[in-house]
């Protein structure tokens, strides 16, 4: 099994871990709906990219889990 050969320091181990840090995301507002959605995606919402519907979205579906 592989060694380390040193010791990392605090001070160098905290130095790796600067770039280490998660960036948040850009949400954007869906123009059609105003949900919050990823740039240059599909709404997840409303189905809509450019201003028009390209996905349709289905309405709320009941789910029996005994049912099945
Ligand atoms: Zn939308």
């Amino acid at each position: 099994m592989a060694v380390p050969q040193n010791r990392v320091t605090r001070s160098r181990r905290n130095m790796r871990r600067s770039h280490d840090a998660l960036v948040a995301g850009n949400p954007a507002e869906c123009p059609n709906c105003g949900e919050l959605k990823r740039p240059h995606h599909v709404c997840g919402a409303c189905g809509h990219y450019d201003s028009r519907e390209v996905v349709a979205v289905s309405k709320e579906v009941d789910v029996d889990e005994d049912a099945a």
